[in-house]
């Protein structure tokens, strides 16, 4: 319908059933870094397209086009066994900037529908759209509305889901896929969840699905009329199942965590190495705190080892930092403690979270201490955003084994709102 249309008009055309309602909108992009990578280059349209890395590398799937999902690739599965379901995909190097330029033109686009839009990654976000249907018509209407929008801004395909909550929402976007739409209305959610598999209810990992398979709840309807008393850590999910999400959509909140992390191309047990690939993370982490003007509490630090076990170890600081120096400090911490003379990695994360914007009176208080490496660290930024990462680095990096060769790496980055 016509956006600008009569109000009156719009008005009653929202069901009866969604009056005083929340309308709460799960859009995700589908497959967002392979749908990017088909549409910049037009040779790969139609075709299995897998992003991650070379097919021989050590690192994971960071996403794979429906074409590829057809012989099996999933997200996070080792590249090598994806090129053993699917051949004759293209593999593609992750291209971050690229990815983050996209999501923020998408994130725009939601901003147009209303405020209050929450971002869960690069490629999906909450939006409540309760009121909308002033400008934009039922649910459907505003559904199809946005995807069209988002079609329009960055021709690449998304899926939405509507319902009266967040869980919901999401589980409909989910099935909507790829490049549809599903609406679940109020009092229709238990018939909708009853069917599904309870690991589409957040907070279900492959554990509580297995736990849950041998007591024989395998869907959620099972598990909404199960008794969670006796298995306490599912008091949230089954309220979930039940059709239950009070949470609102949060759209102050601000980046949740920021965070890179590195497959080696060989498992490596030698710690001197190990700390120069952190330290080159923490580096990266740091340059994309400052140059989005938000600082950090707490310290992550990821550890897998060379069996897969993984574990973080995080501290958290006297006040907020954006500086190499202080986070990789509390990393070197954390691995000191942490690390055994036997230990063998195949993958080391730095994340930083407790996140919050830096203010211009915070900038100015700490530029005038003493040996504050700030403005040095400011000036390396400009130095590279001009003429590359590998003009300047820090002398505790020079070394030619501690090169991050991306080509080579997996590498992830989590998200900013
Ligand atoms: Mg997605």
């Amino acid at each position: 319908m016509d956006a600008t249309g009569p109000i009156t008009r719009a008005c009653s055309r929202l069901p009866a059933a969604w009056r005083k309602q929340r309308v709460i909108m799960h859009a995700d992009m589908d497959a967002f870094y392979a749908s990017v990578e088909q549409r910049e280059r037009p040779d790969l349209k139609g075709r299995p397209v897998i992003v991650g890395g070379p097919r021989d590398a050590r690192g994971v799937v960071a996403a794979a086009s429906y074409e590829a999902r057809a012989h099996g690739v999933r997200s996070a599965m080792p590249l090598r066994q994806a090129a053993r379901l699917c051949p004759h995909a293209e593999f593609v190097t992750g291209r971050m900037r690229l990815y983050s330029d996209v999501s923020q033109k998408v994130m725009r686009v939601f901003g147009t529908y209303t405020p209050l839009v929450e971002p869960l990654s690069l490629d999906e976000a909450f939006l409540d759209v309760t009121g909308c249907e002033r400008r934009f018509g039922t649910p459907h209407e505003i559904a199809d509305h946005v995807r069209a929008a988002v079609r329009a801004a960055v021709d690449l395909p998304i899926s939405v889901g509507i319902a009266t909550n967040k869980s919901v929402a999401k589980i409909a976007s989910t099935l909507a896929k790829p490049d549809g739409r599903r609406v679940v209305p109020p009092g229709s959610e238990q018939d909708f969840l009853d069917p599904l598999p309870v690991r589409m209810i957040w907070g279900i990992g492959p554990k509580s699905e297995a736990r849950l398979a041998a007591r024989g709840i395998r869907t959620i309807g099972e598990l909404s009329r199960h008794d969670p008393s006796r298995m306490r850590e599912l008091r949230k999910p089954t309220t979930l199942a039940r059709g239950f999400d009070p949470r609102d959509v949060e759209s102050d909140r601000a980046a949740k965590s920021v965070g890179n992390e590195v497959t080696f191309s060989h498992d490596t047990g030698d710690l001197a190495l190990v700390l120069r690939y952190l330290r080159q993370l923490a580096d990266h982490v740091a340059r994309r705190l400052r140059a989005k003007r938000l600082a950090g509490r707490t310290v992550v630090l990821k550890l897998r080892y060379a069996d897969f076990r993984t574990i973080t170890r995080q501290v958290t600081l006297k006040k907020a930092t954006d500086q190499t120096r202080a986070i990789f400090g509390a990393i070197r911490d954390l691995l000191g403690r942490e690390a055994r003379g036997q230990d063998v990695f195949r993958l080391v994360g730095v994340h930083v979270t407790g996140i919050e914007p830096v203010s211009s009176r915070q900038l100015s208080l700490i530029s005038r201490t003493e040996r504050d490496p700030r403005p040095l660290e400011i000036a390396m930024d400009e130095v590279r955003t001009r003429f590359g990462d590998a003009v300047i680095t820090h002398a505790a990096l020079l070394g030619s084994s501690a090169r991050l060769d991306r080509e080579r790496y997996a590498w992830r980055e989590d998200v900013l709102g």
